[in-house]
């Protein structure tokens, strides 16, 4: 018999009832080290006072208006990203899928609004993952994401990540945008070097294309720097936001300079919720604590502090992990075990909590707050996973 909540996802036996920082305590009392943040949503840990507060206060006063009425803390929130980023101007959803959609939208209409209305193609990367409503399952590279579900829906093509030959080759008459994430999660942890960014922003100048970028988990903060794409000290014409934006209220976004949302007016897009006074107050609470001086320079050394440690494991177990990638505090550590059976290990004999990716990889997704205890405490049980999963083999 079918479960009551549809089987979409194969559950791990543990429920959560309470959170505090990095922190998760299970129904049976057991405490957990969250290194999966609700896969890097939950950037301020969990019960951050700050965001609770924030929450509590804005749901006693209004929750939910439509976008028929101004929304100042959406105004605000606008703001703020508009100040801190590339983009002159954003709009809300509420998940990441949503985010890229809309990102797809302003693009093709860009190309509408200037007479080139048969630019339709996004071009995509090898190894992407971007979402699972219709359209960005065409945008995802995975074909079993999409066997069973219809016809594909056209308009994006896949170029290796990484190969800027493969990306000229790919661009035609019918090419609108670039999409690509500058840091590749559900992919394996695969990080864009600063020169293949800056290669793809020349291209799309050279071919008229946008540039859009998916952020949406290695983005608002997670590599050190608010968006990662600024390592690079370039920038895209559209970036997806979503996942730690809330810290685990749901809230997405659309990022656009002035000149890619130049084919957007009133009427061409919309959301119901996107953009309501509580996920306005949830997002802004975390960028108060993300913007604060300092604070990203923070994530920087934590994720360089974890880094270093993870590279001193991977020499010390050679047999079970071979590589640490990624950038930040999206981190990935490549097994040469099943990666699932460090990741099982790690959950049950040392409390530590992580997400699988492909390509056999561990992730690492700490929230953003993390101090040097939390690291030390981590990397003591990969350590200690490493040498008992060593040993079972041996
Ligand atoms: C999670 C994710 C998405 C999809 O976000 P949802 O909120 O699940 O729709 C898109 N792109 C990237 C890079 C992601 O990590």
């Amino acid at each position: 018999m079918v479960t009551s909540v549809m089987p979409t996802y194969g559950r791990i036996d543990i429920a959560f009832e309470r959170g505090e920082g990095p922190y998760l305590f299970a129904t049976d009392g057991r405490r957990y080290l969250d290194f999966a943040a609700g896969i890097a949503t939950n950037s301020l840990g969990h019960a951050h006072p700050h965001l609770v507060a924030a929450i509590c206060e804005q749901a006693g006063r209004v929750m939910h208006v439509s976008n028929l009425y101004r929304i100042p803390e959406q105004e605000r929130l606008a703001d703020r990203l508009v100040a801190t980023s590339f983009a002159d101007t954003v709009f809300f959803c509420n998940s990441g899928a949503e985010a890229l959609e809309g990102s797809t939208k302003v693009a093709r209409r860009f190309h509408f609004h200037n007479g080139e209305p048969h630019r339709t193609r996004i071009i995509c990367c090898t190894h992407s993952f971007h979402g699972r409503t219709l359209g960005m399952l065409s945008a995802t590279d995975k074909e079993a994401y999409r066997e069973g579900f219809g016809p594909r829906v056209q308009g994006f093509s896949h170029v290796a990540f990484g190969n800027l030959n493969e990306m000229r080759a790919a661009i035609g008459d019918d090419a609108a945008a670039i999409l690509v994430e500058p840091v590749q999660g559900e992919g394996g942890v695969n990080a864009a070097s600063d020169d293949y960014l800056r290669a793809l922003r020349a291209i799309a100048d050279e071919f008229g294309l946008l540039l859009i970028f998916d952020e949406v988990q290695c983005g608002l903060g997670r590599s050190g720097k608010l968006w990662a794409h600024e390592w690079a000290g370039m920038a895209p014409d559209i970036l997806a936001s979503a996942k730690g934006l809330g810290g685990g209220f749901p809230v997405g976004a659309v990022l656009a300079s002035e000149k890619a949302a130049s084919g957007m007016k009133p009427g061409l897009h919309g959301s119901t919720f996107g953009g309501n006074p509580l996920a306005m107050a949830a997002a802004n609470a975390v960028l108060d604590i993300v913007l604060a001086p300092g604070f990203l320079d923070g994530v920087d050394r934590i994720a360089r502090l974890l880094r270093g440690k993870l590279e001193a494991v991977v020499r010390r177990h050679r047999s079970v992990v071979e590589e640490v990638r990624g950038s930040g505090l999206l981190m990935g550590l490549k097994c040469v075990v099943p990666s699932g059976d460090l990741q099982t290990r790690l959950r049950e004999q040392h409390g530590l909590l992580t997400v699988g990716a492909a390509e056999n990889v561990l992730r690492l997704l700490p929230p953003l707050t993390i101090d040097e205890s939390h690291v030390d405490e981590a990397v003591k049980a990969i350590d200690d996973a490493c040498a008992g999963l060593a040993r079972d083999a041996a």
